[in-house]
């Protein structure tokens, strides 16, 4: 666990951030969780630990994770912008039942052709959106 905080601190000095507890507390909650929360849920979770945070210092912390690319800001729904630490390539799933989400794998869709668009489009980057039902809620309704 030292050792992880030590690899977060180094990471965050790595990209020329002055390492805060606050950053560090954001960043650390964001490694630790596959779920994308939102600025709410990160504010729960980490003032069960940090009773200092506030909506304002947390959004501030994702700003600069964000803008030296170590935090993605997902908008799946309208108007919800939620935080992801994975900064790799990714697709994702959404249920609409629940609300969850979570990543695919980049390597399980290879059929996007970009170069399929039409002439005068130059598409750089895609990412795919499954919207479905999760685990949980595909046994609920399955039950009929
Ligand atoms: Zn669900
Ligand atoms: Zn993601």
């Amino acid at each position: 666990m030292q050792k992880e905080a030590n690899a977060i601190v180094e990471t965050l000095k790595s990209k020329g951030l002055r390492v805060t507890p606050q950053r560090f507390a954001v960043y650390a909650n964001l490694l630790s969780r596959t779920d994308h929360p939102t600025v709410e849920q990160l504010l729960t979770d980490l003032n069960k630990d940090f009773p200092v945070s506030s909506q304002a210092t947390i959004y501030s912390s994702l700003q600069a994770l964000r803008e030296v690319g170590l935090v993605r800001e997902v908008l799946l729904q309208e108007g919800v912008s939620r935080y992801d630490a994975n900064v790799q390539p990714h697709h994702h799933f959404c249920c609409h039942q629940c609300g969850a989400i979570e990543d695919i794998a980049w390597e399980t869709f290879r059929c996007v052709e970009l170069k399929n668009l039409r002439p005068g489009l130059r598409g750089e980057t895609y990412e795919v959106t499954v919207q479905g039902l999760c685990n949980t809620c595909g046994e609920v309704t399955g039950e009929y």
